[in-house]
């Protein structure tokens, strides 16, 4: 039996309905952001764990994928139930261990059960194509089928929404899952697994694993695994995917991200300055869908500039369960002290700091709080145009041109989103067709696509063909098989030996 996770000091695993503790004598630190204390360990999973959680999916797998439709959408519609009726508790525990502020986690968590409405669906997702009289007397049809057990490995800074962005949809067509959350902040999806087993889903066909390269190498080499969805940095998504295509799996696997905002000079000032504020300094710019680099067209730079700094100084910085913070600390001390290296070496680089987070005066409390910083006439080449910061630092370019402005875009090898700010219909209709970004936004800052769309970048934002959740979550998840039957009147039967043809 589960026993309840919210508030444990040691954090395990999830296995067939059960929560248990690991023998692997590893473990890491989970620690609470907005004070720099230790809120508790994670038991890191070695090789055995990972084996276990797999042979409890597999076992789990072959009653489940048989398991009627409408029986695996009346499980999800109760999980929506449950996961609607706890979002505060799951917002707690994520603003607990990720440090965003309770309205943000609220906002991630909203965003998550519109990945389980989706997987409501299920009977009309799975629902394939027939032809009838192909032939004489031959019909053909399409289904689609799960793959088996299948994995998730997810990323620190959503950890409620990624992992629902997942797994919905891969149980509701029929596999079963193992999930690899990030270990700097676990309990969210153990609180899910808890959810998900009260809904009436069967124990083994939702797993979670805890821990870090180890269990994931595991993952990708187990030969039971036969899908792996990974969202992460673009080093270990290049990493996961070569790994998990060499050992014979499907992967998708979701990368970093250096979203620009082209800010147009017909573009209303003050939207596009809220927009850039919100977009760079919400949840302390550890969103991939952040924007990281706003591009300043011709005229528009120096009010714009001004707009922006103007905004940066209301931002109320603090810890995310205080009323009215709203931005909260980075993930780690580490983490905290890479993001305000790319401010100290700015200035040698040729760009202008214009706001120093790190003189803010949140920058001094304990926990891993960083003011939001703003850097002015950045250049590719410079590291701070040229790698994620994942941090809340905003750079400008300005471009003299939009053809510039489009050039610079086009030329990132990041590819995840991207904005374009501007009244005029058919300036930003030619950005959507010429940009190469996965996503697009029109006045819109974060452009993360609605659960019934499916969420991806291009270039190194993503590796493998197809995107996630929404149809081609289902898609992934499943594979094709096409029937081609006929019914004969045993009257015209003959002995042919040419190829089939249509008659
Ligand atoms: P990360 O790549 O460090 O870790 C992601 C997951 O991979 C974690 O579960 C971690 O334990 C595991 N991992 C880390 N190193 C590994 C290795 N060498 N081998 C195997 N597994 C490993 O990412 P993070 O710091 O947790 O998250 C931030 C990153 O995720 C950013 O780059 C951000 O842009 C990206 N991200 C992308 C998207 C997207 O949709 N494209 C969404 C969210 C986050």
């Amino acid at each position: 039996m589960a026993t309840s996770v919210t508030g444990i000091k040691t954090i395990g695993s999830w296995i067939g309905g059960e929560l248990i503790g690991s023998n692997s004598g590893r473990s890491g630190v989970v620690w609470n952001p907005a004070t720099g204390e230790e809120l508790g360990q994670v038991d890191f999973a070695g090789e055995s764990e990972v084996d276990l959680a797999v042979a409890r999916a597999k076992e789990a797998f072959t009653d489940w994928r048989r398991t009627p439709l409408s029986r695996r959408a009346e499980i999800m519609f109760r999980f929506r139930e449950l996961a609607d009726a706890n979002r505060k508790v799951l917002a707690q525990l994520i603003t607990m261990e990720h440090g965003k502020t309770f309205a943000d986690a609220l906002g991630e968590v909203a965003r998550g059960v519109e990945n389980i409405e989706f997987a409501c669906g299920i009977p009309n997702l799975l629902k394939g194509e027939m032809s009838e009289q192909v032939s004489r007397g031959v019909d053909v049809y399409q289904m689609r089928q799960p793959l088996g057990v299948v994995a998730g490995i997810t990323p620190f800074n959503f950890p409620a929404m990624v992992p629902l962005w997942m797994f919905p949809n891969a149980i509701a067509c029929g596999n079963t899952f193992v999930l690899k959350p990030s270990e700097k902040d676990p309990s969210p999806s153990l609180f899910m697994a808890e959810l998900l087993q009260k809904s009436g889903l069967p124990d083994g066909v939702f797993n979670v694993i805890q821990g870090d390269r180890i269990a994931v190498e595991r993952l990708l080499a187990h030969p039971d695994v036969k899908a792996v969805s990974f969202v992460g940095s673009t080093p270990v998504a290049k990493g996961i995917y070569e790994s998990g295509t060499r050992h014979g799996k499907r992967v998708q696997a979701l990368g970093g991200a250096k979203n620009h905002m082209v800010v147009l000079p017909d573009a209303d000032i003050n939207m596009a300055a809220d927009a850039a504020v919100s977009a760079a300094y919400g949840s302390a710019g550890e969103r991939c869908m952040a924007i990281s680099v706003v591009v300043a067209v011709d005229t528009v730079a120096e009010p714009l500039m001004e707009a922006i700094k103007s905004r940066i100084n209301d931002v109320r910085i603090g810890p995310g369960f205080e009323d009215g913070s709203e931005m909260g600390p980075l993930i780690s001390g580490e983490h905290k002290d890479r993001v305000a290296s790319y401010v100290e070496r700015a200035p040698g680089e040729g760009a202008e700091v214009a706001v120093d987070g790190r003189r803010h005066s949140a920058a001094s409390r304990s926990g891993f709080f960083l003011g939001p910083s703003l850097l002015d006439r950045v250049q590719p080449g410079m590291r701070c145009y040229d790698d994620e910061i994942f941090g809340p630092v905003l750079s400008v370019v300005r471009a003299a041109t939009y053809e510039e402005a489009l050039r610079l875009v086009n030329s990132n090898p990041y590819a995840n989103g991207v904005a374009i700010f501007t009244r005029d219909g058919g300036a930003a209709r030619q950005f959507q067709s010429d940009v190469e970004v996965g996503m697009v936004g029109v006045n819109v800052p974060i452009p993360v696509p609605v659960a019934q769309y499916s969420f991806g970048g291009w270039k190194t934002s993503l590796f493998g063909d197809l995107h996630m959740y929404g149809p081609e979550g289902v898609q992934f998840y499943t594979r094709g098989k096409v029937v081609t039957s006929r019914w004969p009147d045993p009257g015209t039967s003959a002995v042919n030996l040419g190829f089939p043809q249509v008659r």
